[in-house]
């Protein structure tokens, strides 16, 4: 089944795509008249489809059954001291795609990077191009950067709130979100923070104990800003995810 992104997915008989979408699915996806598709739009509305013809350029498909709307995503917020250069561009994005909610740029203590003017208007909109991109059902949210101890406060008090820290004696981060983990609800709101290339401050990882954050690491080796920020992620929607999904119904065939 080939996934598509459409304006609207409420329709009922016929629908003509867009040329974008249309170039999407028969150049990108090379899909030919017969094959299954699922509409999806950016209210997280769904259809399977069936590609019906394809007329000069573009394509029209035949909505066949509604299906049960996309769930929102994984309520993974990440606070992330905004790495160098650019770098915190593609940490929006694959989060976003990944299926964060919500990305708070942090400056640390050991920060170096202060955002220029009009770095949050470009993340909001990578973070809305992803959105189509991907086909989540809303965007991810960009804060504006705020200094640690104010990111701190922004944390939901009912998340599972982790601070990534390469400490060899601090659990791992896979481990504390385990459905075996004792004081965790499986698949409820996660909050984790990650510092900047030269780590966090003794204090600062104290503050962060002191409003509930416990300090995990991911491995025995050290990642850069933005690898230990999408692999906390992954971790972290998968550990959502995964619960979630076990509870849903199969889903239609499409057909
Ligand atoms: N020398 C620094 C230290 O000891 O914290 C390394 C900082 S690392 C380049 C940047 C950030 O990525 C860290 O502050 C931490 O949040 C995260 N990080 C990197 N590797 C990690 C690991 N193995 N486990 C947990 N967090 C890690």
């Amino acid at each position: 089944v080939i996934r598509v992104v459409v304006e609207d997915a409420t329709g009922a008989g016929t629908l003509e795509l867009t040329v974008k979408e249309s170039h999407y699915l028969t150049q990108v996806r090379r899909a030919t008249p017969g094959d299954r598709l699922e509409l999806r739009d950016l209210s997280g509305r769904r259809a399977a489809a069936v590609l019906e013809s394809l007329r000069g350029g573009s394509a029209v498909v035949r909505i066949v059954e509604r299906l049960p709307d996309a769930p929102g995503p994984a309520p993974v917020h990440l606070l992330v001291a905004v790495p160098k250069r650019s770098l915190l561009d593609g940490v929006v994005r694959a989060s976003s795609e990944i299926g964060a909610s919500r990305l708070t740029p942090v400056l640390a203590g050991r920060s170096v990077m202060l955002p220029g003017a009009g770095r949050l208007e470009r993340w909001r909109r990578i973070a809305e191009e992803s959105m189509r991109q991907c086909g989540r059902r809303v965007p991810l949210v960009v804060d504006q950067a705020v200094p640690f101890a104010q990111a701190l406060e922004l944390a939901d008090p009912r998340s599972k709130r982790l601070l990534l820290h390469p400490d060899p004696e601090a659990p791992f981060l896979a481990e504390v979100l385990s459905a075996r983990a004792s004081g965790h609800r499986a698949g409820g709101p996660v909050t984790l923070a990650v510092g900047p290339e030269g780590g966090f401050e003794e204090d600062e990882i104290e503050l962060a104990r002191s409003r509930g954050f416990l300090p995990v690491r991911l491995g025995d080796n050290i990642l850069r800003v933005e690898t230990a920020a999408l692999a906390a992620t992954a971790i972290a929607v998968a550990a959502i995810v995964g619960p979630r999904l076990a509870e849903l119904p199969p889903e239609p065939s499409g057909g």
